[in-house]
């Protein structure tokens, strides 16, 4: 087998033996937690593309993250809570952990919420949101948690599909300190879904009035007084058994329902923290993610804690009280790994870019970067401000854990602006020609990147309840083989890193030629003056799609009048044909203040896309910010 040859010899061996003699590989590494009774089988490959890891194994998630911890060092710190939106902060050690994750356990248990059972957890970062899903994961309930930033519409068809016993939310979040009442939304999901949780437990923070139905609602704190001394111990589960379950959206409207095993997640995750992150116990991890998506179960929440780090979870906006927040809470609690996203620094960079150098962050040895393509500029920029390796790494909801990345925890491997480095463990990447189904090996060539059967541990398992749409959507796309198909398109290089260039169901086609839109907005964003750019296809009856850019301005001064805006817009047209080709001007830069974003800052191309066309731009509850799709409908709209 020819594999990618990444640039360490060492972790080139490991990478190789990782996937050629898979088996013996991996029961090396489930060494990394404890099981209750060992698997017989490392991985069952008996009806692909299904797999089943560690089978005939039973362990447990919540003892591995926090009872062995516990038992072994029980007043070393687990979890570091930090509020800015509510000033409040809390640090619990892994024996403080464990007690409220039992009593929470306790709570579930004595409303008739057993293993198998689902539970929906709708939640503002605060602990009690990490204690309900370690108290799901002990008991062998499934948790499902829903970004706290989703309206009724999502979360009652969440609920629909999941069909959650019972419902775990809080009287309400906050942002930049703005009260989000969360209450009203759920009862509004609740009513919107045929199916009805049979409990709802409120977490009263004191922020919101709400309405408590009689029969169904329960108070948290109250409840929990009647189980502080609850001993709950843990379910041994098969290793197979699901853990949680969490949403994506796909190309269809209805979210999928990404499920997660327990003993292959555990090891997966486990070893990743150690080989991808580099991070030691005792010390402390900071991710600056939402728990309602896979970096915040992975990276917040399982991750660190399995490892015996603690996890640092921080309710606010990265700019407030100041963009230096974030590197206050490494300076002050000597933070050594921390994780955040691409926009996340675009944001800080242009709130203030000196903010960094206030601080002493010499305890902090990396920050790795995920969930969106890492521009050059943005990088190049943290880079030299914070003077420690940036780590681009890629992945997906549906993984779990990062399929490329440098793994420096294992040999320290270069880092490639513009690549999120080499395949991780288990990961047998290949790219392939969409339309043939013919394998990519050459160097530098275009194709989807695929991962070969089977997922390592870590990965789904299946889409929840549907196993049928995840074999039709995720393993059959390339004619003729049976790979998982990311939806990505990427190229490897001659070292084999590899450059992520966007999805190929964004992909855009003009006059027959294939672009990424990735590719445009690269090139766009090279400009001194462009911040930040969106790039979509949009119909066009001559060339079928042309592209169209929506780019915002560094120095918007500079474009108050239309000369201004039309000079500017030609400088960005001719770097785009110098860098790519003329085939991928846009055939329009427009500018705004701001581009459409989820509150996590993942960018809205869809939805600008239909607007751009006419076209309903579909659900928008996750948007941050509505006038920004607005302004794009006003500029497309207005005549030239
Ligand atoms: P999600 O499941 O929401 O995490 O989104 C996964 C998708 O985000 C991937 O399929 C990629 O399109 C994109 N993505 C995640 N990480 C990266 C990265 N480091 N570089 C480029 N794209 C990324």
């Amino acid at each position: 087998m020819t594999l990618a040859a990444p640039l360490s010899p060492a972790y080139s061996a490991l990478h190789q033996r990782s996937v050629t003699d898979r088996d013996a590989y991996w029961a090396e590494q489930a060494a990394r937690i404890e099981w209750e009774t060992p698997f017989s089988q490392v991985c069952d490959t008996s009806n692909p593309p299904f797999a089943r890891w560690f089978v005939g194994g039973r362990t447990n998630l919540c003892h591995n993250a926090v009872d062995r911890h516990a038992r072994d060092n029980p007043q070393t710190q687990a979890l570091i809570w930090v509020s800015t939106e509510t000033n409040q902060e809390r640090i619990l050690s892994f024996a403080e952990l464990q007690r409220e994750v039992e009593r929470m356990a306790a709570i579930l248990q004595a409303q008739g919420v057993g293993q198998g059972d689902r539970v929906l957890v709708y939640m503002p970062m605060i602990p009690e949101a990490i204690f309900a899903m370690l108290a799901c994961v002990r008991i062998g309930a499934i948790h499902s948690v829903v970004f706290g930033g989703f309206a009724s519409g999502s979360l009652a068809s969440r609920i629909d599909d999941a069909q959650p016993k019972l419902v775990v939310s809080a009287d309400a979040g906050s942002r930049g300190g703005k009260v989000v009442p969360y209450k009203p939304l759920l009862d509004e999901a609740i009513r919107l879904a045929q199916h009805k949780p049979a409990s709802v437990l409120m977490v009263n923070r004191g922020l919101a009035p709400m309405d408590t139905v009689p029969g169904r609602d329960l108070d948290y704190a109250a409840l929990r007084e009647q189980h502080l001394d609850a001993k709950v111990p843990v379910v041994w589960l098969e290793s197979t058994a699901p853990s949680y379950t969490l949403y994506t959206s796909g190309t269809t409207g209805k979210p999928k329902g990404v499920q997660r095993d327990t003993g292959g997640y555990a090891v997966a995750l486990a070893a990743s923290m150690e080989q991808i992150y580099a991070g030691k116990p005792g010390e402390v991890y900071f991710s600056t993610s939402d728990i309602g998506w896979v970096v915040g179960h992975s990276y917040i929440v399982y991750g660190p804690l399995l490892h015996g780090m603690a996890t640092l979870v921080y309710e606010g906006l990265p700019t407030r009280p100041d963009a230096a927040i974030w590197w206050q809470l490494v300076e002050r609690f000597k933070v050594t790994v921390m994780f955040s996203a691409p926009t996340a620094v675009r944001v800080l960079k242009k709130a203030d870019p000196e903010a960094l150098k206030r601080h002493d962050l010499s305890s902090l040895r990396a920050l790795f970067l995920a969930g969106e393509p890492l521009d050059e500029p943005t990088a190049t920029w943290i880079s030299a401000a914070l003077g420690k390796p940036i780590i681009d790494n890629y992945w997906q909801t549906e993984t779990g854990w990062p399929i490329l990345g440098l793994a420096n925890g294992v040999d320290a491997q270069t880092s490639k602006f513009g690549s999120p480095g080499v395949p991780m463990p288990g990961y047998n990447v290949k790219l392939f020609d969409e339309a043939t189904g013919e394998e990519l090996l050459g160097g530098n060539q275009k194709g989807v990147v695929c991962v070969e059967y089977p997922l390592p541990p870590g990965c789904m398992q299946t889409i929840w309840q549907d196993d049928a749409r995840f074999v039709k959507t995720y393993w059959s796309s390339i004619p003729g083989r049976q790979v998982y198909s990311t939806f990505d398109w990427g190229i490897r290089d001659a070292d084999g890193y590899h450059f992520i260039l966007g999805r190929t169901d964004d992909v855009i086609n003009v006059a027959g030629h294939r672009l990424g839109t990735r590719e445009i907005e690269e090139a766009i964003a090279s400009h001194p003056n462009v911040a930040e750019v969106a790039v979509v296809g949009v119909a066009d009856q001559l060339k079928g799609q042309v592209a169209m850019a929506f780019a915002v301005a560094k120095d918007s001064s500079r474009l108050d009048d239309e000369a201004a805006r039309n000079a500017l817009e030609a400088e960005i047209m001719k770097l785009v044909d110098g860098n790519l080709g003329a085939v991928a001007r846009p055939a329009r830069v427009r500018f705004v203040n701001l581009l459409p974003k989820t509150r996590s800052g993942k960018l809205l191309r869809r939805a600008i896309q239909a607007v751009c066309e006419g076209r309903d731009p579909g659900d928008l509850t996750t948007i941050d910010d509505p006038s920004s799709l607005e302004t794009i409908r006003q500029l497309v709209q207005a005549p030239r």
